[in-house]
């Protein structure tokens, strides 16, 4: 099969790779659509480690082309989008329920071969089945919105509650619709490009301010009457943390999303923390979320057309990669699909 083989530091290869047999309980995914998130982005760059050399991409949906095992509820020509996470089941976080901290934790697209392939050889545990009309290019938003529900829960959003999301890239416009359908009354999306404030608006936000306007504060006060209770971070830097932390008022719960390079810190002054009791929140992976993620995908609660900036052809994926250009989500894409 043709494969983008992550050779070395920004070094990306499109070579033919040799399928392995399946293993016990395994199927082979011809691999559909794969999201290219930021980290991707992160590992191509050295930013964020991987097991080089490696097929990236953990956002991917497809067709079961052979399975090795019985299970009856997967067959050959199903839809299905992958749960790239797979945790172990016996270490003593998976035994406490805390899967996202599995001490064996491995990874589809980050420490095993993923999903911009034209295979990809995945767990039967982490097929998740899709309706046969259901878009494969919307099921492969099924990770990041995952995640996203994950912080959701940690937020614990309350009906009426006033919330702002940081960042409007595809994390921050899921993050815009999913606040709304989990009873935010006022969502306000903060983002300094244009078009992106214009998405999330379109796509539910109450409010959308630009973070480098001149009467940014003004405005947002005037909006919340400096009583948040809720703030997203969806970009990942520590910019983007001071200016989320700066938002919160009295009692607010702030939560971190955004993955930051490893050498970003941030100082906080440490009598507004406690006399606000501000809460800072983490969030991380999609613990037993991916369900509902499904669920709500393919109800059609969410707007996922909007999302898809550009897709590319497997050949052009060196493209994405080297363009830093301000796009919402690129995919990769195998043109079979519908087809079959
Ligand atoms: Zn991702
Ligand atoms: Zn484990």
């Amino acid at each position: 099969m043709k494969a983008a083989v992550l050779k070395g530091i920004k070094n990306i290869v499109i070579e033919e790779y040799p399928l392995r047999k399946l293993e016990k309980e395994e199927l082979l995914i011809k691999v559909a659509s794969c999201g290219v998130c930021g980290t991707d982005k992160h590992i191509f760059e050295g930013k964020a480690s991987s097991s080089i050399p490696i097929i990236l991409g953990h956002e991917y949906s497809g067709i079961v082309a052979d399975k090795s095992s019985s299970n009856q509820k997967l067959s050959v020509g199903d839809k299905v989008v992958i749960d790239p996470n797979i945790h172990c089941g016996y270490c003593s976080y998976c035994r406490r329920g805390q899967v996202n901290f599995c001490s064996n934790l491995k990874a589809l697209g980050v420490t095993l071969n993923g999903g911009f392939a034209e295979y990809s050889i995945v767990p039967d545990s982490q097929a998740f089945v899709l309706p046969k009309d259901y878009s494969l290019d919307y099921a492969a938003f099924a990770e990041p919105v995952s995640c996203c529900l994950r912080a959701i829960d940690n937020a614990s959003i309350k009906s009426g509650e006033t919330v702002v999301v940081v960042g409007g890239g595809t994390i921050g416009q899921l993050m815009v619709q999913l606040t709304k359908i989990s009873g935010a009354l006022k969502v306000i999306l903060v983002e300094p490009v244009k078009f992106k404030r214009e998405l999330g608006f379109k796509l539910g936000a109450d409010y959308v301010l630009d973070p480098n306007e001149e009467k940014f504060i003004e405005h947002y006060n005037e909006i919340t009457k400096i009583d948040t209770d809720v703030i997203i971070e969806c970009v990942g830097n520590k910019e983007a943390v001071d200016l989320s932390l700066s938002l919160a008022g009295k009692g607010s719960r702030v939560v971190l999303f955004g993955l930051a390079p490893k050498d970003h810190f941030i100082s906080v002054n440490l009598q507004y923390l406690l006399l606000n009791e501000i809460k800072i929140i983490s969030s991380l992976l999609n613990p037993y979320t991916f369900n509902n993620s499904v669920e709500l995908l393919t109800s059609g609660r969410l707007d996922i057309k909007p999302l898809i900036s550009k897709q590319f052809s497997l050949r052009e994926i060196n493209s994405v990669f080297n363009n830093n250009s301000n796009i919402v989500k690129c995919q990769i894409i195998n043109n079979f699909k519908e087809a079959a």
